[in-house]
């Protein structure tokens, strides 16, 4: 029998989003994934299996076809680039902001500037195109303390309420750009099984919006 098809799930917050979403598309897993330590979920649709994994492996799950669909933000996207994926469909979910932030009252001085994030590519693009020199510096957590402990002038990261930035003395400085999580389909899948994803899409789209 062919194996099943797989979406690759980003956990954490996303998942929790992804879940309902699917839900009110008829697909549900067959157990409690967040009561689980498995990495592979059967579902209600003997054709479709969902695996949860980190976002950032996402995309490189469904670009080498091991996964056929997946559910990543597009800041994850932007930051890794999207070769080889089909991005049909902004499903609405998990919505926040890319962005420049800075201590409170902070002000550029020459065209340099030291810029904390775990989004380096998205950094660089965004302050290049500035025509500013960014040096930026890899992080993989808190960026919010780099200014604090002076490793960095500014941070790029994702902002949902504000209130990480508010509570470490920073504020936000320029929208890079808005984030959801998004549908992506491997592109030779889509042509091998047309059909069946194509449904799947469909079922989505149907119930992106809903409240
Ligand atoms: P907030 O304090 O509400 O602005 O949330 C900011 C922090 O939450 C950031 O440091 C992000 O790492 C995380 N965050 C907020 N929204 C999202 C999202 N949609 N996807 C991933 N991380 C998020």
């Amino acid at each position: 029998m062919q194996r099943p098809l797989t979406m690759a799930l980003t956990k954490g917050r996303i998942l929790k989003e992804t879940l309902p979403l699917l839900a009110r598309a008829g697909i549900e897993p067959l157990e409690d994934i967040a009561k689980s330590r498995k990495l592979i979920f059967a579902t209600n649709h003997d054709a479709l299996q969902l695996v949860v994994i980190r976002g950032t492996d996402v995309p490189t799950y469904v670009r080498h076809g091991a996964a056929e669909l997946g559910v990543v933000g597009k800041d994850i996207l932007l930051e890794h680039g999207a070769e080889g994926l089909y991005e049909p469909l902004d499903l609405g979910i998990a919505r926040c902001r890319l962005m420049t932030a800075g201590p409170v009252g902070w002000q550029a001085r020459g065209s340099r500037v030291r810029v904390a994030t775990k989004f380096a590519n998205i950094a660089r693009r965004h302050f290049a195109a500035q025509g500013v020199h960014a040096d930026v510096i890899k992080l993989y957590g808190a960026m919010e303390l780099a200014p604090m402990m002076n490793l960095a002038d500014l941070i790029v990261d994702i902002v949902d309420t504000g209130n990480t930035l508010r509570a470490n003395g920073m504020a936000p400085l320029a929208e890079i750009a808005s984030i959801s999580s998004r549908l992506i389909v491997n592109k030779a899948a889509m042509r091998s099984h047309y059909a069946h994803i194509q449904g799947l899409i469909d079922s989505l789209s149907a119930v992106v919006g809903e409240v």
